[in-house]
């Protein structure tokens, strides 16, 4: 069911009190996953919410839908793990029926092979796949599962698609898989895909994380850059990460998101929702917004997009995570949505 349209003119935006505007939604289809990343899951004791907690599929095309007259254009499918979700190249054909600009998908591309085809057919193009280590039994050290023959083979399928955009995302563990930029480097080169170091962030009350874990993004560049040198093609700003392409002319690309050591806030222009219908001014916030029980309760699309725009316009500065006090949310990351 589509929402009503709001008939304001000019049109509201999700601008919040420091003149940022949001145009991404990172939406979650499940808190579930079928892996236990140590930075993101532990190892045992997170309950999934009952499946009556999850937004319906109607549910988050309505609100979708209203956050998309709200000036949301682009939107990023995530988890938990969200090919999980049954049924989600339906949604994904649904949202392609929205005015969005783009649609992607995050995932630990382990059921890609089957879910793939019919992704594609519904309109997806565009793939982030998390792989944090090329090596098999470290692979099943930081995910608790010995999944890594099925995510090589999920790569493997993207293959037959050669117009996705495909970027692996690497987050790094110092003392973990430090020592794997170069390698990943290599993939980028081989493959000519995007390869994205991710610095491992606070989330969840028994991740480890200690400052000391985090490995800057420009550590590992310049150990990239001392083999392959590396040149510039964008800073970070509206898209977290800084973009590097290989002096040499090979393929390929690597990409910083160095979310500790220089974090983009000022910039942020993406919100989240969470499977649950949370709405979430950032990663790091330590309250939501309840979209879920008013849109249950029958309010209509001013009032949701009334609750909505009052919300974002209070989005916080930034996340503190270097400065003393600095507070981590109650939810993980495959709750949250990553
Ligand atoms: N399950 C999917 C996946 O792994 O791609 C989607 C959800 S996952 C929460 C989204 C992204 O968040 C992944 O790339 C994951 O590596 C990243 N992530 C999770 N916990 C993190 C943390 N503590 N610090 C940095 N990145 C994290
Ligand atoms: Fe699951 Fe993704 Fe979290 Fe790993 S990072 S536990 S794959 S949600």
């Amino acid at each position: 069911m589509s929402p009503e349209p709001l008939l304001t003119d000019p049109k509201p935006r999700l601008q919040d009190r420091f003149g940022r505007v949001a145009s991404k939604l990172r939406l979650s289809v499940t808190d579930r996953c079928n892996l236990r990343c140590l930075y993101c899951m532990p190892a045992e004791g997170l309950a999934w919410q009952p499946k009556t907690e999850i937004l319906s599929f109607e549910e988050i095309l309505t609100l979708v839908g209203i956050f998309s007259q709200l000036g949301i254009e682009q939107i990023r499918l995530t988890g938990g793990e969200p090919l999980l979700r049954q049924d989600l190249p339906q949604l994904v054909a649904a949202l392609g029926q929205l005015p969005l600009k783009k649609i992607a998908l995050t995932s630990n591309g382990i059921l890609l092979p089957e879910l793939m085809p019919a992704l594609y057919r519904a309109g997806l193009r565009s793939l982030n796949i998390s792989l944090d280590s090329l090596l098999p039994a470290r692979f099943a050290q930081l995910t608790r599962r010995d999944d890594y023959d099925r995510v090589l083979a999920g790569l493997a399928h993207l293959e037959n698609y050669p117009d996705l955009a495909i970027k692996l995302n690497v987050v790094v563990l110092r003392g973990f898989n430090a020592d794997e930029a170069l390698p990943f480097a290599e993939l980028a080169r081989e493959k000519a895909w995007s390869v994205r170091f991710i610095e491992f962030m606070p989330l969840g009350k028994s991740d480890g994380w200690l400052p000391t874990e985090v490995v800057p993004g420009e550590t590992l560049r310049q150990e990239i850059a001392a083999i392959y040198p590396l040149l510039p093609i964008e800073a970070a700003g509206a898209n977290p990460a800084s973009r590097w392409c290989f002096a040499d002319g090979a393929p390929g690309e690597i990409g910083l998101i160095n979310s500790v050591s220089e974090p983009f806030c000022q910039s942020c222009n993406r919100i989240r929702l969470t499977a649950d219908g949370m709405l979430r001014n950032c990663l790091f916030s330590t309250q939501e917004l309840n979209l879920k029980a008013p849109l249950r309760e029958g309010a209509s699309t001013a009032e949701l997009s009334a609750l909505i725009l009052n919300w974002v316009a209070q989005k916080e500065a930034g996340h503190q995570i270097n400065q003393v006090g600095f507070e981590r949310p109650l939810r993980s990351m495959s709750q949250i949505g990553g």
